[in-house]
């Protein structure tokens, strides 16, 4: 967030007082009850003051706020499940519209079909199609956005299987910046839909989406637990399985605090998303490599193995700051710098993931979503989490110099949901991929003054 992305310190009463009269939702001011919760975000790092929290009930507030936004010429966050890790879900000075309020989850177990308002959280997701036995590719920590983690892509155990997020979005309702509300999906303005599939928030404003669901039972899941003095070995060992995995197989792996014993650990996280007997054969190597202090895989509900990561990760209002990139090998040289990056973790909750991204999700063409990273490759994570504020600069400093004797051995595009305030704009292009140049076109098309900023932002160009 720069200076320019700051609004202005008061706001028009009787521009306030106009909004109020045929607003539905609440609005929340600095000094209301509510104010302070109402700024804040999952990161409580992120420490803003926004003139104004519009609370939307419906669509039609949707349109009030957004047309607020543009008259008094406020900088606009739009907050979905309040997760993005820079903060884009609040700001100084400006309008936040919050999606709090778009709960609507109605599932059609004939159709294997969801339908989502813009402010569900994956658990709630998750919840309501387990209960008629389905799921489809959503976020790994169960308080996530739906809405925010689906227009990055969307990561997730099922992608092997059943592609990201973004291959599973059947259509979606947005109110874009001139304050109309577009039903879209691979028919009905399919550009737009295409830039939703992985342009990030940049097109407007998603009050519903709608997913393609599959059965999905208990499955085999879990973590296998090394000790760090083994890691380098493991690591190794994880690089060399993760090519021979089946698209059903996830493997993703951590190296974090173990909270019982308070010492750094390394965690292959596993799962088979197929019948349990044969996930005992595809992970028995896996689970018998080397001399793991605990084998906690085991047959696993869902929306359990959706939760698993939740601790500390879940937790609203911790200090956090992240980096990641996508690498499509991971070098020897690499593999020691994140060990030693967990030896000296200067928080307990702090940690290094490795997402391993396969099957199906990279099996659809480039340009068939905006999303365009399709190769197998790993998403490395290194996740900074801390309790107090008066040790931000303390940590930061530790995961900036640990981030760059890693990036030297990463490539220089991310996964767009995981791009960090500070990284460069080139990274946020390359990340867009060659489908940058038709994101920008259509961000021209429908968002030509870039109301929509504060995301990994697509520079508009006239259509
Ligand atoms: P918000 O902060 O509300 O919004 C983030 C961005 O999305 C903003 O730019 C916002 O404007 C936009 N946005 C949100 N809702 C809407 C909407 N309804 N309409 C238009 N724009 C909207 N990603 C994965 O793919 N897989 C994972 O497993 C995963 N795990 C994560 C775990 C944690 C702990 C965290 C913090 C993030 C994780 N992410 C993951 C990244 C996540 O996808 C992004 O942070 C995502 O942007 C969060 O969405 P949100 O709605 O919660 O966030």
């Amino acid at each position: 967030i720069t200076g320019a992305d700051r609004g202005p310190a008061t706001l028009r009463e009787d521009a306030v007082t106009a909004l109020r009269a045929g607003f539905t939702g609440q609005l929340v001011r600095p000094g209301d009850d509510g104010y302070e919760r109402a700024r804040r975000v999952w990161n409580g790092d992120v420490d803003r003051r926004p003139a104004l929290v519009a609370r939307c009930a419906d669509v039609a507030d949707v349109r009030r706020a957004i047309g607020f936004a543009v008259e008094q010429e406020l900088v606009l966050s739009v907050r979905g499940g309040g997760h993005s890790a820079p903060g884009y879900g609040t700001n100084d000075g400006g309008l936040v519209l919050d999606l709090s309020s778009f709960t609507e989850l109605t599932v059609d177990p004939a159709a294997r079909t969801v339908r989502a308002g813009g402010g569900v959280r994956w658990r709630e997701l998750d919840a309501a199609t387990q209960a008629a036995g389905l799921a489809t590719t959503g976020g790994t920590v169960s308080n996530t956005g739906v809405a925010g983690l689906t227009l990055g892509g969307g990561v997730g155990w099922l992608m092997g299987r059943y592609g990201l997020a973004v291959d599973n979005l059947l259509s979606a309702e947005v109110v874009t910046a001139d304050g109309e509300l577009h039903v879209v999906d691979r028919d009905r303005e399919p550009d737009l839909f295409w830039a939703l599939r992985g342009g990030c928030g940049n097109f407007g404003v998603v009050t519903t989406l709608q997913f393609r669901l599959y059965p999905v039972g208990p499955v085999l899941g879990g973590m296998v637990v090394h000790p760090l003095d083994r890691a380098a070995e493991v690591l190794r060992f994880y690089r060399d399985l993760c090519p021979t995995l089946p698209d059903e197989a996830e493997a993703y792996c951590a190296l974090l605090t173990d909270p019982q014993a308070g010492v750094p650990v390394l965690a292959l996280l596993l799962g088979y998303n197929g019948p349990l007997e044969e996930g005992e054969e595809v992970l028995r190597p896996a689970r018998e490599f080397g001399s793991p202090l605990a084998d906690l895989v085991g047959p696993t509900p869902y929306v359990a193995r959706q939760s698993m990561l939740d601790e500390p990760n879940a937790v609203e209002g911790l200090h956090r700051y992240w980096r990641s990139a996508f690498t499509e090998t991971l070098d020897d040289d690499l593999l020691d710098v994140v060990v030693d990056m967990a030896a000296g973790f200067t928080s307990p909750l702090s940690a290094v993931l490795f997402f391993y991204v396969h099957g199906a999700a990279t099996r659809v063409p480039v340009g068939d979503t905006a999303f365009a990273a399709r190769r197998t490759q790993w998403d490395v994570d290194v996740i900074g989490q801390w309790t107090e504020v008066s040790e931000s600069a303390r940590h930061v400093e530790w995961l900036r110099a640990s981030w760059a004797r890693a990036e030297a051995h990463l490539q220089g595009s991310a996964y767009v949901n995981h791009i960090a305030a500070d990284d460069a704009p080139e990274k946020v292009r390359a990340s867009f991929g060659p489908n940058l140049d038709r994101l920008r076109r259509i961000k021209g098309r429908y968002d030509p003054a870039n109301l929509f900023r504060l995301n990994p932002n697509i520079t508009p160009v006239a259509p």
